[in-house]
């Protein structure tokens, strides 16, 4: 009897042991994949840091780089009226508001960005948290609950899957930009949940496509359901003067009914934000977790994206030599055999490989002539749809361009 009891609690005692994180499988993917990389040659494509200014011309590793790789799509990051309005900022208010806004972190500076947000794409409100991705998790995980649908486009960002995860919904996937399936799952499904949110992007970060937002309005209208879309690419990118997803359709920004969007693409800054009518606004604002049991946007990174909004409005030569600098790459790497895939030629366009080694091959050769560009593969998309992708800035030069091509091309050998 002592002897089982003695097992017994051997056994208790193992199982009490904490596991070492070297057992944890995201451990063991990430040694494994650099070992794979280390046997066929392949330099870690990741990480690689930037030394000296960001910019389209930077340094890694000591040497000068065309920097395809950052999404500071309208030149922005070392606009002059970004850096004083964030110093002044600083001055004002000092480097944080070291608290939620909801209890004293709260400036007039928050209040100012919000508006211009929200008038930018033409709704009511909008309410700014400390990331997009918390944006996207709280907002999505706060309004839909374990009763509600979430339909959406199989692309859509992480932060907006975790999100759902968070709100315990049922989720239905439907094949990228594919409407026909969209509109199969909202009259099948529909009528079974209590709410119905559909989510898709504006413009797809690893595609480079948009969707018929048209279309996903008349249908969202029809189902009775909600439409959010992450405009996280597309806000100071799409449309003329670089209102967003909205502009570019000619759709109204106030059909949509969740608009998200970051402030550290094209706005240079940081953050994130949701825009909306006001009692979505006031909701999320007392009850998103992410917001409410956060820390506000330090002051200069909120008078940086003010600057930024204003400056988009003041200068649109930029969205212009943005949208042009996109036609040109697409040309340009049509007239040499490169394959864009489905994109539409503005601010990020993918040129695709297929393999993931063969990609991340391409990705190290390309650097090593003075290229940055960065690596997509499985699981961002499909297996065997591993990909080179090139962010543009509206200061790239045609020359930059047709050479960055000329260089993929050869190391592709298309
Ligand atoms: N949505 C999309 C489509 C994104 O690409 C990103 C950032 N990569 C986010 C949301 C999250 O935004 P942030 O970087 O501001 O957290």
């Amino acid at each position: 009897m002592p002897q089982t009891l003695n097992k017994l609690r051997a056994k208790l005692d193992r199982d009490l042991v904490a596991a070492p994180f070297s057992s944890l499988p995201e451990y063991k993917s990430i040694t494994y994949h650099q070992g794979l990389g280390k046997m066929l040659g392949i330099a870690n494509p990741f990480f690689r840091s930037t030394e000296g200014p960001q910019g389209r011309h930077t340094l890694i590793d000591g040497k000068p780089v065309l920097n395809f790789a950052w999404c500071d799509y309208l030149g922005l990051s070392k606009h002059p009226d970004l850096i004083n309005a964030s110093k002044a900022a600083i001055d004002a208010y000092g480097t944080s508001v070291s608290a939620s806004r909801m209890v004293s972190g709260d400036t007039p500076l928050h209040r100012e960005l919000e508006q211009e947000i929200a008038d930018t794409i033409g709704v009511e409100g909008a309410l700014v948290f400390v990331s997009g991705h918390a944006a996207n998790v709280s907002t999505i995980g706060t309004i839909m609950t374990a009763d509600d649908l979430i339909i959406h486009d199989e692309f859509v960002h992480n932060s907006a899957v975790v999100g759902m995860r968070l709100s315990g919904a049922k989720t239905m996937t439907f094949r990228h930009n594919k409407l026909d399936l969209l509109e199969q799952v909202l009259r099948e499904e529909r009528a079974k949940y209590k709410n119905c949110l559909v989510v898709i992007e504006g413009l797809y970060s690893t595609e480079g496509d948009i969707p018929d937002l048209a279309r996903v309005v008349e249908l969202k209208e029809r189902y009775g359901a909600w439409l959010m879309v992450d405009d996280a690419h597309g806000c100071g990118v799409l449309g003329n003067t670089g209102a967003g997803l909205a502009e570019h359709t000619g759709v109204p920004g106030n059909k949509v009914d969740i608009w998200m969007g970051t402030l550290s693409k094209a706005y240079a800054s940081c953050g994130g934000y949701i825009a909306g009518n006001r009692e979505l606004i006031d909701a999320l604002r007392y009850s998103a977790p992410g917001f409410v049991f956060s820390v506000g946007l330090p002051p200069s990174m909120t008078a940086a994206a003010l600057a930024a909004l204003r400056v988009v409005k003041r200068e649109p030569h930029r969205v212009a030599r943005l949208h042009a600098n996109g036609q040109l790459f697409l040309r340009e790497a049509k007239a040499r055999g490169l394959n864009t895939g489905r994109s539409i030629g503005i601010g990020m366009l993918p040129v695709m490989v297929g393999a993931t080694t063969r990609a991340a091959k391409a990705v190290s050769k390309v650097l090593e002539r003075g290229i940055n560009t960065s690596l997509i593969m499985s699981p961002g998309v499909p297996v065997n749809a591993a990909r080179l992708r090139f962010f543009l800035t509206c200061e790239f030069t045609p020359e930059e361009i047709k050479h960055a091509l000329d260089v993929t091309k050869e190391v592709l050998g298309a």
